[in-house]
């Protein structure tokens, strides 16, 4: 075996999540704990028996259903279950809450984010919708209210934490009111092998067995097929109508680029492209998040970590910022986001590879939420490769288990080293087919495929000498230093300036080298070691490379000229809209600090940018804009004409 393994370079600590987030049980920041229920006071603008058409305009001001929105509702409204496959900000929600105002009763949403309820009952009280949650987070009183107004009929919406249907009392307390139906928000986490797994999610199917004649409505944004057929089973929705909606989010660039300094290629991100957006950044350890927060804040950005080391109460604090002020970025482990709908995140940008194509696409897909254009960045590094084999040979579980997780990291790294369009390739993956999108990396830039079996050969055969002669295994740094003939310490120890290669690939620099090691692991034409060093060895298939029986193809990366685009409220904004677009959202953040809300349950952006490029001069244009219904009107209506005739 090796004397001297070299240590994979620029290690960071591994430190994994456990796998039930505290996160969903984070406790309320102090302020917001205590509100009190408002639901019953609001009083629903809606008459008996409207339609869904007059719910969306009049409660919540939008003028038409998107995509498969009006069918899933009337299935819904008609009695019956559907299954809801929607990606992020494809407009779920709306399917279970319009049903829930046109049916008669109250409509009981399963939401494993507790952390979430009292923004998601906020922004329905903001428009007038009766809503109201249980959780754990409540005291007896507040609980006390809840139940006298659910079994009172006085609530459109009821959302519960999936535990507290191991409560006996709560289903004697379902009992007494009338159910108009119950919906299954992120009904992935019934899935054992999915990424969010919830044991509680599996008492689900007594909703069924107990209330067999209230539809249900079961939604997520997680759109494997694998997934889609546990849910289907777990939850008994087998005679449910499915509508899997297009998994395209065509608002989203995908940019996937080589790390080299990462944290001075997400600064020029930051300052180049989102100066002063809000966004998410991800690190696989809770070291790298410090590091990486304590970094953007020395450079002047508002940036706030978050994992789940964290205290309970600083977690909860953070996020709370994060949904509320303007422009903060968040730099987190996977740990966060789930359920966070704050539509203006800007970017999500990744510093470390993701274990899936599926983990990427939903942490991405945090971004871009109200459809304005929005960046998802990854830097994609030679360690990565090598870190990420090494968790999987020392993960627990079986040979299976490792198998999934092999192929779960392979199908991601072939994302990484595409040249062809990367949404083509990761909607694919979710089995739709599309064609180049013309807004990713690989369409704007078009990255060359070279022939790189000469350096393949180069490198496999400095390995197989090591290897074969020498007993020796070493990282990707010291046998790029030998084929450079670069003389360190340690080639002079091993004698390694002796070797037939010694030198022998100065075509290449150090920084192109370790990008053909990258991809020859991604190819599965090197390997590493099983003994927790991540050295490299070469596999089966290398042989067919030094024969020549097979050439290897390389990915070349283009030049990249970073674009330098204006704020994000200049986007698509004409240049005499662009004052009172500031004015209304200076409007908005009194607004929501008054209230202690996040400024999207006051106003969206795309409502703000609406107001500012039409500039209405009458109650009556103002209710045309998207995003006004009848209540938002009545309470805003006045003051926003006010900033608009200043
Ligand atoms: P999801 O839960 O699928 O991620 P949401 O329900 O949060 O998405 O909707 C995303 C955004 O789109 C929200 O800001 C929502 O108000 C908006 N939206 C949903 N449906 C419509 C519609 N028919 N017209 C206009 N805006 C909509
Ligand atoms: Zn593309």
């Amino acid at each position: 075996m090796t004397d001297a393994p070299s240590p994979p370079d620029d290690d960071v600590p591994w430190d994994d999540e456990p796998p039930y987030d505290p996160f969903y049980d984070a406790p309320l920041p102090a302020d917001r704990a205590a509100s009190p229920v408002t639901a019953t006071a609001a009083g629903v603008a809606l008459p008996a028996h409207s339609t869904p058409i007059e719910a969306l305009n009049k409660v919540f001001g939008y003028n038409s259903f998107r995509g498969e929105q009006a069918a899933i509702i009337d299935q819904v409204v008609a009695g019956g279950d559907a299954l809801v496959l929607m990606p992020t900000g494809g407009g779920k929600s709306l399917c279970y809450q319009i049903p829930a105002l046109v049916r008669h009763g109250t409509g009981v949403v399963i939401s494993p984010l507790i952390a979430l309820m009292q923004d998601q009952v906020d922004a329905l009280t903001a428009v007038g919708v009766r809503a109201a949650f249980l959780n754990s987070t409540q005291s007896g009183d507040e609980r006390l209210r809840v139940e006298t107004a659910y079994i009172a009929g006085q609530l459109d919406l009821l959302y519960l934490a999936p535990e507290r249907l191991g409560v006996p009392s709560t289903v004697d307390l379902l009992d007494r009111g009338t159910i108009s139906l119950f919906a299954i928000d992120e009904a992935h986490c019934v899935s054992q092998w999915g990424h969010d797994f919830r044991p509680d999610y599996l008492r689900l199917s007594v909703l069924h067995e107990k209330w067999p004649t209230v539809p249900r409505i079961a939604l997520t944004a997680t759109a494997t097929e694998l997934t889609h057929k546990e849910i289907t089973a777990r939850l008994d929705l087998g005679d449910a109508k499915h509508f899997v909606a297009s998994f395209d989010r065509p608002n989203i660039q995908y940019r996937i680029e080589p790390k080299t300094q990462p944290l001075q290629q997400l600064l020029t991100l930051l300052r180049t492209e989102h100066p002063g957006d809000a966004g998410i950044v991800y690190c696989l350890s809770r070291a790298s998040v410090e590091k990486t927060a304590q970094f953007l804040v020395d450079q002047g950005i508002t940036a706030l970590p978050y994992h789940a080391g964290l205290d309970s109460r600083v977690r909860a604090a953070n996020q709370s910022r994060f949904l509320r002020e303007d422009g903060v970025v968040m730099v987190a482990t996977i740990a966060f986001g789930m359920g966070i709908d704050k539509p203006d995140v800007r970017f999500v940008a990744h510093l470390d590879l993701p274990k899936s194509v599926e983990g990427y696409y939903q942490e991405t897909g945090r971004a871009g939420r109200d459809g304005l254009p929005s960046t998802a960045w990854l830097a994609y590094g030679l360690q990565d490769v090598v870190q990420q084999r090494r968790m999987i040979d020392q993960s627990e579980g079986d040979d299976a288990h490792r198998r999934r997780l092999g192929t779960h990291l392979d199908a991601m790294l072939a994302l990484c080293e595409t040249i062809e369009c990367r949404r083509v390739q990761l909607l694919a993956y979710f089995g739709q087919a599309s064609s180049a999108c013309g807004n990713c990396d690989t369409c704007l830039t078009p990255p060359e495929s070279v022939d790189g079996t000469i350096p393949a050969q180069k490198l496999l055969s400095t390995i197989v000498r090591l290897q074969r002669e020498r007993n020796q295994r070493f990282g990707a740094g010291h046998l790029i230093d030998i084929l450079l003939g670069k003389t360190t310490p340690r080639t002079t120890q091993y004698g390694h300036d002796k070797l037939s290669t010694w030198g022998l690939g100065t075509e290449l620099v150090e920084q192109e080298w370790r990008g053909v090691v990258r991809q020859l692991l991604a190819q599965g034409l090197l390997g590493t070691s099983s003994d927790g060093y991540g050295t490299l060895v070469i596999t089966d298939s290398s042989a067919d490379v030094l024969t020549g029986a097979r050439t290897v193809s390389l990915r070349k990366e283009p030049e990249r000229v970073a674009k330098v685009k204006k704020s994000k409220a200049a986007i698509d904004l004409p240049a005499d809209s662009f004052d009172l677009f500031e004015k209304l959202r200076a409007w908005r953040a009194d607004e929501a600090r008054e209230q202690g809300v996040p400024a999207y349950i006051v106003f969206g952006d795309a409502t703000l940018r609406g107001i500012a490029i039409s500039r209405p001069s009458s109650l009556a244009e103002l209710g045309t804009i998207s995003g006004i219904g009848e209540r938002k009107l009545e309470q805003y209506g006045d003051a926003l004409l006010r900033v608009v005739a200043a």
